[in-house]
């Protein structure tokens, strides 16, 4: 990709409106643009990390068992009148009326439609475990919109669906979202703790928030330190054996937001274990059991042939917001450090003298083999002075910049940078090949 071909729109200057890092960065990045409070227009650089989030996303529902579909964003509030939830979700549903005059809404979350969807095909345990995904734009009226993509109001989220015949099997299906969260945002890049969270009026200790630590973080958290140093499911794990194992492994040293602390169990941790921090909510998993089966009627019989409401859980992952946490957790004066995993392309290769034919041609042979060795090139070859090019780069913090002068390029070096160390080193273009690809 030519840079001069690019739309990307560099802010010089910090946005006022912006109060946090990672919303200033996406901002002057050329990843954002606000359209209305809490709603946004994703920008060409903007979209191609949600893009690559979402693909990671993916792949780990998909490894864990999980099958993706797609509802739809607007759905119609009789199914929420039937869970009981149409008046009790409150100002944060945005409520809308079609020209038949009839009560429609943009959906916040999407239990209801998957449980309707569930109890129109599967009468039997034989179906199950089920669980049914789906990565799609949610809408929450949120009273303080803010922070960019952090607190949206129009925010993407994938939200996953299990169906088991029993309150075992759910927690089985518990423990594969939990486990697939685990590598899931490993391979974002993240240190993500599970902590336990809020089960309602269901009790029991199935729900957890993953949590980033980050100051800018809106909820406090409360966690063992041992939970930074525990090893991350390998990729070959096999979903249909007990996870129980590595659960308990990460759920037993002791890890609370706020709303669930236990000042005393935290008190007895030795002290140099004890880390009291902000954090931010990048995913939640929850059993509810039968609480929308019940009024929804959403039955299956079981090997005894017996007909009982089937237990549900729901996972979410908030696929926008993560964009924001990745940069808060990754990220220097110069702007964003992106992991390798979801960069928005691989390599920044910068020409500091487009024009010079022995320059040029450099750039374009290694552009051309670094594409061909599948790798994703952003080439600057706008006509600019070499320090706003370097500004820029470092600014949209590609992993790798490749810089090619003149006298470089006549000798046939280059100089590679990498963006996380700030490390640089000269080196010939079959080298310089080798390091990258
Ligand atoms: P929060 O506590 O931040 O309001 P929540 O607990 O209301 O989030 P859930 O219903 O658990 O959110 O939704 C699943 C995930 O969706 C959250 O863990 C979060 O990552 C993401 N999410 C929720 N609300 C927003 C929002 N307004 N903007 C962006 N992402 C969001
Ligand atoms: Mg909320
Ligand atoms: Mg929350
Ligand atoms: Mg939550």
């Amino acid at each position: 990709m030519l840079l001069s071909r690019y739309f990307l729109p560099i802010l010089k200057e910090n946005p006022k409106e912006a109060e946090i890092v990672s919303h200033r960065l996406m901002l002057r990045a050329g990843m954002l643009r606000q359209e209305a409070a809490g709603i946004y227009a994703w920008l060409p650089l903007g979209v191609r990390v949600l893009k690559k989030i979402e693909a990671i996303v993916r792949e780990e529902q998909d490894r864990s068992g999980a099958i993706e579909c797609l509802m739809p964003t607007i759905q119609s509030a009789d199914l929420w009148r039937e869970s009981g939830r149409y008046d009790d979700y409150g100002k944060e549903m945005l409520r809308i009326r079609d020209r038949h005059e009839r009560d429609m809404l943009y959906g916040p979350t999407n239990e209801e439609m998957i449980t309707e969807i569930f109890r129109s095909y599967v009468r039997s345990y034989r179906d199950l475990p089920l669980n049914l995904y789906h990565i799609q734009w949610k809408f929450r009226d949120e009273v303080r919109p803010r922070f960019g993509v952090m607190r949206g109001r129009e925010f993407l989220m994938k939200d996953a669906y299990s169906f088991d015949v029993d309150a075992e099997g759910a927690r089985a299906a518990y423990n594969r979202m939990f486990v697939a969260y685990l590598r899931t945002f490993d391979r974002l890049g993240l240190k993500a703790i599970p902590m336990r969270a809020d089960t309602g009026p269901i009790g029991g200790d199935l729900s957890h928030e993953f949590i980033i630590l980050a100051e800018t973080g809106e909820s406090a958290v409360f966690c063992d330190r041992s939970l930074l140093e525990l090893p991350i499911p390998a990729a070959d794990t096999d979903f249909r054996s007990d996870l129980s194992p590595i659960v308990s492994a990460w759920t037993e040293p002791y890890a609370a937001t706020d709303e669930m602390h236990d000042e005393a169990a935290f008190s007895a941790l030795p002290e140099e274990r004890r880390m009291s921090a902000r954090g931010i909510e990048i995913g939640h998993i929850f059993y509810f059991g039968t609480k929308y089966s019940d009024p929804m009627r959403a039955r299956v019989t079981g090997p005894d042939g017996q007909e009982r409401p089937v237990h549900m859980g729901s996972y979410g992952i908030g696929v926008s917001r993560l964009v924001a946490a990745i940069i808060e957790a990754s990220h220097d004066d110069a702007g964003i450090i992106w992991p390798d995993s979801v960069a928005p392309f691989d390599v920044g290769l910068v020409n500091l003298k487009p024009g010079d034919a022995v320059t040029d041609e450099v750039v374009d042979g290694l552009a051309s083999r670094l594409e061909g060795a599948g790798l994703e090139v952003l080439q600057d070859d706008l006509d600019q002075r070499a320090g706003a090019k370097f500004a820029t780069m470092d600014l949209i913090g590609l992993p790798w910049q490749v810089i090619v002068g003149p006298k470089g390029a006549a000798k046939g070096e280059v100089e590679i940078k990498r963006r996380a160390t700030g490390e640089r080193q000269a080196l010939g273009l079959d080298a310089a090949l080798a390091r990258l690809v």
